[in-house]
C-alpha cells in the first residue's frame, strides 16, 4: 500500500486539527484542489481564504467550489488576488490568532505558466504571517517541490525557517521519501498549544 502521498498527509494533519465552522487559509490556491478540501472540512459555517497572484488560478478555484454552492455547503469564501505575504493585512482582524490551518503548495500552477513560481523571500514572509494568524494548536503545512528549477533553493529556505523556529513557537516536522531527493515533500508546524 505504501505511505500516504505528501498531499494526503497534509490533508490528514489538517483534518485532525480542524472543525466545522473554523477559519482556514489556502495560501496558494492554484487549481483549487486544496481549497475545496478545506471548504469541505469547515462547511457552510466556516470561512476559507484563498490567495493567488494569478487571476486564472482564482477563477479555476471558484469554478471548482461552485459544486458546493449548488448544495448550500459553501463556506464564506474570500478569493484574494494578492501575494500570500500580505495575508496578515488581508485577513479580518478578528480572525488573527484564530485560524485552524494554513496550507501552502509551492511551485507553479499545474497546467499554467511554469515560469511563475513561488519565491523564497515572499514564501518565508508568508510563513511568518501564517504563524501569527494560526490559533494555538493550529497547523501550517507546506508542500515543497525540490525537483523543478528554483524549487530546491526554496525548499532549503523553508526547511531552514522551520529548523530555526523557537520551540516555544511550535513544533516543526518533515515528511519525506528519503530515496527520492527530487520528490515533493512536506514541512509542517503545529503552533504551540499553550504559551509557556
Ligand atoms: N505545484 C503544485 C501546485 C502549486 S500551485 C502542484 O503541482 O500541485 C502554486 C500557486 O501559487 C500558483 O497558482 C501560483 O500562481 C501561486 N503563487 C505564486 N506566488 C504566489 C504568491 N506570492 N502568493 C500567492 N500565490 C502565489
Amino acid at each position: 500500500m505504501g505511505f500516504l502521498s505528501v498531499l494526503s498527509m497534509a490533508h490528514r494533519w489538517i483534518a485532525e486539527r480542524t472543525q466545522p465552522g473554523d477559519v482556514v487559509i489556502d495560501a496558494t490556491a492554484g487549481n483549487g484542489v486544496d481549497t475545496l478540501a478545506l471548504a469541505q472540512l469547515v462547511g457552510p459555517r466556516g470561512t476559507v481564504y484563498a490567495f493567488d497572484v494569478q487571476q486564472q488560478a482564482l477563477e479555476a478555484t471558484e469554478a471548482r467550489l461552485s459544486a458546493l454552492s449548488a448544495e448550500d455547503k459553501l463556506p464564506s469564501l474570500r478569493l484574494l488576488l494578492h501575494s500570500h505575504e500580505e495575508m496578515d493585512k488581508l485577513v479580518d482582524a478578528d480572525h488573527i490568532g484564530r485560524a485552524a490551518a494554513i496550507m501552502f503548495n509551492l511551485g507553479y500552477l499545474p497546467g499554467g505558466d511554469a515560469s511563475l513560481i513561488t519565491q523564497p523571500s515572499s514564501t518565508l514572509a508568508a510563513l511568518d504571517a501564517a504563524l501569527a494568524i494560526l490559533r494555538p494548536g493550529g497547523i501550517v503545512t507546506c508542500v515543497l517541490y525540490p525537483g523543478h528549477p528554483g524549487g530546491n533553493e526554496e525548499a532549503a529556505a523553508v526547511e531552514g525557517w522551520a529548523c530555526s523556529l523557537p520551540r516555544v513557537a511550535g513544533q516543526a516536522v518533515v515528511y519525506r521519501q528519503l530515496q527520492r531527493q527530487t520528490a515533493p515533500y512536506l514541512v509542517a508546524v503545529e503552533k504551540k498549544r499553550q504559551p509557556d
